[in-house]
């Protein structure tokens, strides 16, 4: 799995499970690689790079700044090194402005820097939302279009986004290079605290009435936007509008009583001067917390700092951004809200969520605050918790909705659990079972071990690596940072387990209490519901008209006239030449050196090819099986995604579920199944399905780790048939939820499905046929029989000769690894197996579409073009790159209006273009279409620079960081060696622009012979005419 990472500037987040902290579960997830939002980095854990120290005397410890003194107008006030992370984290003040800012040294190449400020919106018109999409579109000493999408490809950044929450606007990037690191610095802190915020940006990036046929005043005057679009896009999924209705209802006093993404139908009241005066007040640097991370010389931050931003200000009194606590309810609310019918969702007598949430501690009181963590996990994850055991068991819903868990973002922090896909008679049930569980919680307590469980895996998760520690610091800091919460402390996670440790052991009924107080005696309760709307998308448009007629019923000539004027202003500005030269660059010497990777092993131990990766992984082994599956037929493969999400789920011979869960928990970090396609990098001949099952535990539990994956692969158990059908029915749920949310992915696949038998196979796997098939399969086959199917396959695959293996482990825990790893060899079974690999076929072009009822569209068009390490592949990488950032981002996004657009050349050979919440469709497709024709008539476009450029976004992919437990993945799945890898990094490097040219005319002159168009969107009954191309509807 090579990392692919779109970069989409700007997440919006409602509030809710964005920072949790959360153990592992057990749960195979459907990939969804490229797109990365917030929450799907939270889940990434807080872990360490450094080996555990061993014990050892420790002189006293060398620090770079000394507290009290001063260094560049910077007061530090506070030093304290964190062994368990192994930082040293520094706190200072600005003294004439009082911004604070944290640095954090640690050895770590990835070095990362963020500016935060506290904005708290006082309605729901998008205000820091549309600031956050400003700032980033030109500053004073950077008066360029767009220098944040500009330097996309300018940099070698790791991470690189803005980032708008309920309270707070982010600014945070990282990156293993120096010289990127200062330039990025230098266009971060000018893009805040000098920003043009220029009207015509304005309009672009926020709402503007304009004529549908910008030259044509008699067309009709709509409503356009970026943000306005975005946040269409965003209200039409379910999910969002739930978890944004919640936060909003439950904490309504203050700030959390306003959408700050912005509601579409209250964007269109905001002015531009009051984008101004927002920027004046809430973007003040006494408003302002910095943070740096790494070790790239602090000093030159905050002489930086000091002497271009801080020193002009004079420190103001910040307190008009602090949020108050939310005053406690007197008696519980109920709140009723409708949705959109979701066309991929439930039938629509299920189409239904409840959830009750209840206020809990100051988000600042952290040891509090974390035992709720704890206590929120034991109470909901996995088959021993009581809601689990109550409320998921009985199976009369879809399983827990996405707002479930402990939320510790905003001042107050709360618990919620909720259901998703119920009948609306369930809504009573459920709240009933809501009391129950807290009533037998209060009598009964805990089980120990399941709590036991749980806190193994605070620690594991202490340990596990991510690749950009940096970056997941400081989105896990940065809400308690904003409350003024002691961050530092926040960090020290094993003393606030071990506190919480001597209060259990002290005191039985310590959860017991928390329960009392927290669950039983709480007013603050607040119980949602959702239903689905037939009518909710037409109220919407009709509301929408409305809104456009209000505002033109009060227009003179003179304004009419300027809206026709401002929109062939605006367009011509986004036409014209960018001075994107004023941007700093990287240089190719900067690039040069490809990041160092451990060097990995091949053994063959009892015929099972085994991967040894020694690499320093702070005390943790990593174990991945990998299952040869080509052999299964159609049917049996398109199962294996449900039989990788349930397995482990349904308890072995020897142990029931629960007690399953129980140790798997207690030793390891969960037992995780995927899917994995392997296609043939060399000749695009032929390709093979495979199961992986991935797991890592702590070296004392290693023994146990195999014992139990043994005991799984051998044992594993279909035969609880209640518990099966209730697994499939929450499986279903949760892979209809956020098909909009990944729109292009699924657009992409759908494409792809179209192209050859391997692509339909991955859309039948991964895709959008997958919901259909597993929902349709559900409904007409006997659970009997499905147990059967899931049996079968499980004997058919787990089997020592169709296996292969990669272990990461630390140099010194190896070799007792080794040892465990061949009694775990000796007792699995070994049968032989025939059919190794399937040829693939290519399919003629064709166009799809997957209706859809959302006002949004999702555009791709996927050719297949050549293997992994054929020679053109890192030509047409740079071509995708050159594509996105000169053709597709600027007319499908800046000029048509779309959130997202771009190309992408994919591992697996496949060369897709793609729209992301895309108000046009066939419009898109003409662009997509008009391809070779822009590359025609652009052709001076392409130059040293823009070339360069493309290849510092090809870098961004190749050299991102990997995680230890990582390490040798691509040669483990594609025999891919690192000298391979190595090759196409320098061939990459040495493209040329007539070797650009020249691939241009041979794989875009004449239409490809193996394409595909995919559409997700509304029914559209002009498509065909339009489009002038026969379009397969699927509904
Ligand atoms: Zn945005």
């Amino acid at each position: 799995m090579l990392t692919v990472s779109l970069s989409f500037i700007d997440i919006i987040l409602s509030g809710l499970k964005m920072l949790r902290f959360q153990p592992h579960l057990v749960r195979a997830h459907i990939k969804k690689s490229s797109f990365k939002s917030l929450s799907e980095m939270s889940r990434a854990k807080l872990s360490s790079m450094n080996q555990v120290n061993m014990p050892s005397i420790i002189n006293k410890r060398e620090y770079i700044y000394a507290e009290g003194k001063v260094y560049y107008g910077f007061r530090c006030e506070r030093v304290e090194h964190i062994s368990e992370f192994q930082l040293t984290s520094y706190t200072f003040r600005h003294e004439c402005t009082g911004t604070e800012l944290w640095h954090i040294e640690r050895n770590d190449a990835t070095n990362a820097f963020s500016i935060n400020f506290r904005t708290t919106p006082f309605d729901s018109t998008g205000l820091p939302h549309i600031l956050e999409h400003l700032s980033l579109c030109g500053s004073k000493k950077y008066p360029v279009r767009d220098p944040f999408f500009k330097m996309l490809n300018r940099s070698v950044a790791t991470f690189m986004n803005a980032m708008t929450g309920p309270d707070y606007t982010i600014y945070p990037f990282s990156t293993m290079n120096e010289v990127d690191f200062r330039n990025l610095q230098r266009i971060y802190l000018d893009a805040v605290f000098r920003p043009n915020l220029a009207y015509l940006d304005f309009l672009q990036e926020g709402w503007r009435l304009e004529y549908k046929d910008i030259h044509d005043q008699n067309s009709q005057l709509v409503i356009k936007g970026v943000v306005y679009n975005e946040m269409k896009g965003a209200f039409s999924e379910n999910a969002h509008v739930f978890s944004q209705s919640l936060l909003n209802n439950v904490i309504p006093d203050h700030t959390y009583g306003y959408v700050s993404g912005g509601n579409p139908l209250d964007i269109p009241n905001l002015t531009h001067s009051n984008l101004v005066d927002f920027h004046k007040k809430y973007y003040h640097p006494s408003n302002c917390r910095i943070y740096s991370y790494g070790l790239f010389d602090p000093n030159k931050t905050l002489a930086l700092l000091d002497k271009e931003y801080l020193s002009k200000h004079t420190s103001i009194d910040n307190s008009y951004s602090r949020i108050p606590h939310q005053k406690r309810w007197i008696k519980p609310r109920n709140v009723h809200i409708s949705s959109r019918l979701d066309s991929m969702g439930a039938t629509i007598d299920r189409q239904n969520q409840i959830a009750i949430a209840l206020l809990m501690c100051d988000s600042t009181n952290i040891q509090e605050s974390f035992e709720l963590n704890v206590l929120s996990e034991v109470l909901t994850r996995g088959p021993n918790s009581l809601f689990f055991k109550n409320l998921i068991e009985p199976n009369f819903s879809g399983g827990y909705n996405q707002c479930t868990g402990y939320s510790s973002n905003s001042k107050d922090t709360f618990f919620v659990v909720g259901l998703q896909d119920l009948l609306v008679k369930d809504f009573t049930k459920f709240i009933e079972l809501f009391d129950k569980t807290i009533f037998n919680a209060l009598g009964y307590g805990f089980e120990a071990q399941h709590v036991e469980s749980v806190l193994h895996n605070f620690e594991l998760s202490l340990k596990h690596q991510n690749p950009n520690f940096g970056i997941t610091l400081l989105l896990n800091s940065t809400a308690l940072w904003n409350h003024e919460g002691d961050v530092v402390n926040n960090l020290r996670v094993s003393d606030m387990i071990s506190r919480l440790r001597a209060s259990l052991s002290q005191d039985n009924n310590h959860f017991q209490q928390k329960m009392e107080q927290y669950f039983a005696n709480n007013n603050h309760r607040l119980t949602l519901t959702m239903s689905a709307d037939e009518l909710y998308e037409e109220n919407f448009t009709k509301a929408e008209l409305e809104l456009v007629r209000q505002k033109i019923k009060n227009l003179g000539t003179e304004e009419v006239n300027q809206i026709y004027k401002n929109g062939l202003l605006l367009d011509a500005f986004q036409k014209a030449k960018s001075n994107t030269e004023l941007l700093p660059c990287l240089s190719m010497t900067d690039v040069s050196e490809p990041p160092k990777i451990p060097k990995v092993f091949n053994r063959n131990i009892q015929n099972v090819q085994t991967q040894v990766c020694e690499v320093s992984t702070n005390n943790i082994t990593y174990f991945k099986c990998l299952f040869n599956i080509t052999d299964l037929n159609i049917e049996e493969t398109q199962l294996v995604p449900l039989f990788c999400n349930v397995i482990s789920a349904l308890g072995t011979a020897t142990y029931k579920h629960q007690e399953f869960d129980k140790q798997v928990f207690l030793k390891t970090g969960g037992i995780d199944f995927t899917v994995n396609f392997i296609e043939d990098v060399n000749y695009a001949k032929s390709y093979s399905v495979s199961i992986m099952m991935a797991t890592h535990a702590l070296e004392k539990n290693v023994l146990d780790m195999f014992d139990l994956c043994q005991e799984l692969l051998q044992n594993f158990r279909f035969n609880d048939l209640g518990r099966l059908k209730m697994l499939i029915e929450n499986y279903i749920s949760n892979i209809s939820v956020g098909v909009s949310s990944s729109g292009h992915l699924y657009a992409m696949l759908g494409a792809t499905s179209l192209v050859s038998d391997v692509g339909k196979l991955k859309c039948l796997l991964f895709g959008v046929d997958h919901i259909n098939f597993i929902k349709n399969f559900a409904q007409v086959t006997e659970v009997l029989e499905m147990r059967d199917k899931l049996a079968s396959i499980g004997r058919k695959v787990f089997n020592k000769s169709n296996m292969r293996v990669a272990i990461n482990s630390a140099p010194s825990h190896l070799s007792s690894a080794i040892t465990h790893y061949k009694d775990f060899l000796k007792k699995l079974p070994d049968f032989e197996i025939n059919r190794i690999s399937s040829d693939i076929h290519y399919f003629d072009p064709s166009c799809q579409q997957y209706l859809m009822n959302i006002p949004v569209n999702y555009c791709a068009k996927t050719f297949f073009a050549v293997p992994y390490l054929h020679q053109d592949h890192p030509i047409l990488q740079i071509l995708a790159k050159v594509l996105s950032a000169k053709y597709l981002l600027p007319v499908v996004r800046e000029q048509n209006g779309a959130y997202g657009a771009g190309a992408k050349m994919s591992f697996d050979g496949y060369f897709s273009l793609y729209s992301y919440r895309d108000p046009h469709s066939i419009k898109t497709f003409k662009v997509f279409d008009k391809t070779y024709e822009w590359l025609r008539s652009e052709k001076n476009l392409i130059d040293q620079q823009s070339l360069f450029e493309a290849k510092l976004g090809v870098l961004q992919q190749l050299d991102s960081p990997i995680a230890p437990g990582n390490i040798g993945i691509d040669y483990f799945l594609y025999k891919m060696s690192q000298e391979s890898l190595k090759k196409y990094r320098s061939r990459m490097l040495a493209v040329t622009i007539n070797d650009l040219q020249d691939t241009i005319e041979k794989y875009f002159r004449n239409p490809p012979n193996y394409y595909g168009k995919c559409l997700l969107g509304p029914a559209d009954k002009h498509l065909e005419l339009k489009s002038g191309q026969k379009w397969k509807i699927v509904k």
